[in-house]
């Protein structure tokens, strides 16, 4: 049986993500901006937290973790890289570690570029990538503490999953992301059509979060720096994909 997933939203634009087992009653919530809604979710639905996961260390992403952790006596999990400044960790994680939810087991993937010890996980039976702030709808994350390079790296990883993977990421940016897409690649008609989509689900207050990563494979600029198109859209043809990458983000610096 799949894991359950429910998007919380919470302060006012971040997500955090239960993951829930039935058989077992398992669930865990990767990021806690907030312990409110993810409380209120947890009560509506009648689940006990057992497990926190945390992408990394930003203060939107793990405010709540004290409070949670307090409430429910989840064990907390983040990377082993950024222990000293997530909070106290029960399990110190790194590349290839595994994190098990019910009788499901989830791998540890290192992505840093936006903090140096950012991590995500992967539920491979599940479908389910947990990206943070690195890969996110239709943008990535900014390039805090890494290099241009080290981003590029890390989302080469992520767009090597299965490409049916649902990308569950930290922020409701994705209106703001196309808006930048389309200024790139304006003829492509995927992003068309997704811009369309997007238009609606905020229209209506719904999330665009998360998203399917083979649409992000077709319209995320910051995943398609290794494509001709985008190349000749920056107008560097010859260049090598990392450079056109670091190009791509400075200019969404700008924008
Ligand atoms: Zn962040």
């Amino acid at each position: 049986m799949p894991l359950e997933l429910v998007t919380v939203p919470c302060l006012s634009d971040n997500y955090a993500f239960l993951v829930h087992d039935g058989a077992s009653g398992e669930t865990a919530v990767v990021d806690v901006p907030e312990a409110g809604p993810v409380m209120a979710a947890l009560a509506e639905r009648n689940w006990h937290l057992t497990q926190i996961l945390l992408t990394h260390h930003h203060g939107d992403h793990v405010a709540g973790v004290a409070a949670l952790r307090e409430a429910t006596g989840a064990r907390v999990a983040g990377a082993a890289a950024d222990a000293y400044r997530l909070p106290p960790l029960d399990l110190a994680l790194a590349e290839g570690d595994r994190v098990r939810i019910g009788s499901e087991d989830g791998t540890v993937l290192e992505v840093p570029g936006h903090t140096v010890g950012h991590i995500a996980f992967h539920f491979a039976d599940s479908g389910l990538a947990f990206t943070g702030d690195s890969l996110m709808a239709m943008g990535c994350g900014r390039l805090f503490e890494g290099t241009p390079r080290m981003m590029w790296q890390s989302l080469r990883k992520l767009s090597a999953l299965p490409a049916d993977t649902l990308i569950c990421s930290g922020h409701e940016y994705t209106q703001a992301n196309a808006r930048f897409a389309c200024t790139l690649e304006p003829e492509n008609p995927v992003l068309i059509f997704r811009v369309g989509s997007i238009a609606a689900a905020r229209k209506e207050g719904r999330p665009t979060v998360p998203s399917q990563l083979s649409d992000e494979i077709a319209t995320n600029p910051f995943l398609r720096a290794g494509e001709a198109a985008l190349k000749a859209a920056v107008g560097m043809a010859d260049a090598e994909d990392a450079e056109v990458f670091a190009e791509i983000r400075r200019r969404k610096d700008n924008f």
